[in-house]
């Protein structure tokens, strides 16, 4: 039995059909954090689903938790913010796969996450607006392992806490970060300098430095956008590294994404 009913704001996630007309969505909800919730009927009730069930959206839910259980009752949604440009070219839709599945895995049950679905829905939103590119990807990537607790160390060594010249520097996911000249294993994965200014910058502003760099000077003038385009996609391997480490497997949603050609 279901007790109360709320009507809470979640993006979808992804969705499992059940049997022939039900649906298991995994939803992250505003004050709440990733719920499973069962949906009843959801493939063929029009007037209590009306498409809502799609990965990707932004929707307002009628949520009832079932104590003791981990799959709550979807009573019914609609669509507040479908984010329609998301499924205008398959870069995009791969993107915004791999945010679901970043979300996914960087939350837990029912353990609130506001910071992560703030990130995410303002991922989505200029994901539907812009085309999909690796700055934003690492925007999103560094700002949800803020979220979760688990930042990578971008400004000494991760090891020994020295200091790390300016430029180029060896990153180790293992450790946490950077490593310094004599803490790095021989092999150690690379940031270059503009990789690296780059991730600090998106570290340290979010996702709005990802569409409106500043150049790594200080001078606070705008930076190349196509270079730091192009450090974001190289910083691509060592944070899938640090992911790695942390989550102990690589996202599902990176392979599509390459198979199609999308930024990395
Ligand atoms: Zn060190």
């Amino acid at each position: 039995m279901d007790t109360r009913a709320e009507r809470l704001a979640a993006i979808v996630l992804r969705t499992v059909a059940y049997g022939d007309s039900d649906v298991i969505a995994h939803l992250l909800v505003r004050g709440r954090g990733r719920v499973s919730a069962f949906a009843r009927g959801a493939r063929s009730s029009r007037r209590r689903f009306g498409g809502a069930l799609e990965p990707f959206q932004l929707v307002e839910v009628l949520l009832a938790e079932r104590s003791g259980q981990e799959l709550w009752i979807l009573r019914e949604a609609a669509v507040a913010e479908a984010y329609a440009g998301v499924r205008e070219d398959l870069h995009r839709i791969a993107h915004a796969g791999y945010a679901a599945e970043l979300a996914h895995e960087l939350s837990r049950p029912a353990e609130p996450a506001d910071e992560l679905f703030a990130l995410v829905t303002e991922f989505l939103h200029r994901l539907a607006t812009g085309p999909a590119t690796s700055a934003r990807l690492r925007a999103l990537e560094l700002r949800a392992l803020a979220a979760a607790g688990l930042s990578p160390e971008l400004s000494a060594c991760a090891r020994c806490g020295s200091a790390v010249p300016w430029g180029k520097a060896a990153f180790d996911a293992g450790a946490g970060g950077l490593a310094c000249g004599r803490c790095a294993h021989p092999g150690a994965l690379l940031l270059t300098a503009g990789a690296r200014a780059a991730l600090a910058q998106l570290q340290r502003v979010g996702l709005s430095a990802a569409d409106t760099p500043l150049s790594a000077d200080g001078s606070g003038r705008p930076a190349d956008p196509r270079a730091f385009e192009e450090a974001c996609a190289q910083a691509a391997r060592p944070l899938a590294a640090f992911l790695l480490h942390h989550l102990g497997r690589t996202p599902r949603s990176a392979g599509f994404a390459q198979q199609v050609g999308a930024p990395p």
